[in-house]
């Protein structure tokens, strides 16, 4: 099961998140005059940080995806087109192959 953290990319991005979330409630505490200017700024950073994994995450599934893709498939020695490894002939140009 995937957890949005095995990427590394997301992890960085949760660690600079926390960060400046953190930063931006201290300072709005810290400086009441401005409060509301940092509330939105955290507001920004929690978007920009769930954008961020979003993207890490998609980039996992499409890695995943290929790696999963390569370990099934092969490309034929004719017309290089991916073929199952299980193909006994090529669909695309119909040279035979090895069953390996
Ligand atoms: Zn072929």
């Amino acid at each position: 099961m995937f957890s949005m953290f095995e990427s590394k990319g997301a992890r960085v991005a949760t660690l600079i998140g926390f960060i400046g979330i953190l930063a931006s409630l201290g300072a709005a505490f810290f400086i009441r005059s401005l409060f509301s200017v940092f509330i939105i700024v955290a507001l920004v950073i929690v978007a920009g940080w769930m954008l961020t994994i979003q993207v890490f995450y998609t980039l996992h599934l499409y890695r995943e995806d290929r790696k999963r893709m390569e370990a099934t498939t092969r490309l034929c020695p004719g017309c290089d087109a991916r073929i199952y490894k299980s193909d006994d002939a090529c669909p695309y140009c119909g040279i035979d192959l090895d069953a390996s």
